[in-house]
């Protein structure tokens, strides 16, 4: 447990050093799946000031198993993510800017190129908004759902992002680590997408492209990188 506390600590604050968060706008999380615990940041506490004990330990009810924090506010939709997208091991939630200016237009993020397509094998969904119902009721709850519903027939760690309509992004990976490195990309493809398509409005990808690059790294015969790394 305490290993995974320090892990998600060390994630958030690549999070911050990165500069993807402004404020306390932000919160990683990983699950331990054989004992049913996540590990969250705190809710509210500013970066500077956070350590590594501030990692909150609750379970798949949200209650709290070890901390003195409260755990952040966006729990409840990092759990639903974990209970329905069961192969993923960390959550990322970031209101990072260029992939947020996307959200609020409430516009999914094409692949437009191979540096989308070497993590995101096809479109970043954006969610449907949430009913006034949801939004009144339990609304971070709800934010999960809308993104599992966006996913329906689609394979999460193929495209390990959503954009939430109005919100902002979440991303997830197979642990916390992952799911921040795939934050930095989601934010570094938005900004190129936001900017390609003002130069460029019908660029497409070609599939054949999409194909190669996704597959070179994720397939069953990737061969990107070094063998056993
Ligand atoms: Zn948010």
């Amino acid at each position: 447990m305490e290993e995974m506390k320090k892990r998600v600590f060390e994630a958030n604050m690549s999070l911050f050093h990165r500069g993807l968060i402004v404020l306390t706008w932000g919160n990683v999380s990983e699950i331990d799946r054989e004992h049913g615990y996540i590990a969250i940041k705190p809710s509210g506490i500013p970066y500077e000031k956070m350590t590594e004990d501030d990692i909150v330990i609750v379970d798949l009810f949200g209650n709290i198993v070890e901390g003195e924090l409260r755990p952040s506010s966006d729990l409840p939709t990092h759990i639903e993510l974990y209970k329905t997208f069961d192969n993923i091991g960390g959550v990322c939630h970031t209101h990072s800017r260029w992939a947020t200016v996307f959200a609020q237009a409430a516009l999914p993020l094409p692949p437009l190129g191979t540096t989308h397509a070497d993590t995101f094998y096809g479109e970043i969904p954006i969610t449907r908004k949430l009913t006034p119902e949801e939004i009144a009721g339990d609304y971070e709850k709800e934010t999960g759902k809308v993104i599992t519903e966006a996913f329906e027939g689609l394979d999460p760690l193929s495209i390990p992002a959503a954009l939430v309509a109005s919100h902002g992004p979440f991303t997830w990976g197979k642990n916390a680590k992952k799911a921040v490195e795939n934050a930095i990309i989601l934010e570094e493809v938005a900004f190129m997408a936001w900017h390609t398509l003002g130069i460029a409005p019908n660029t497409v990808i070609q599939d054949e492209l999409l194909d190669k690059h996704y597959l070179r790294k994720h397939g069953n015969n990737a061969y990107y990188g070094q063998t056993g790394i």
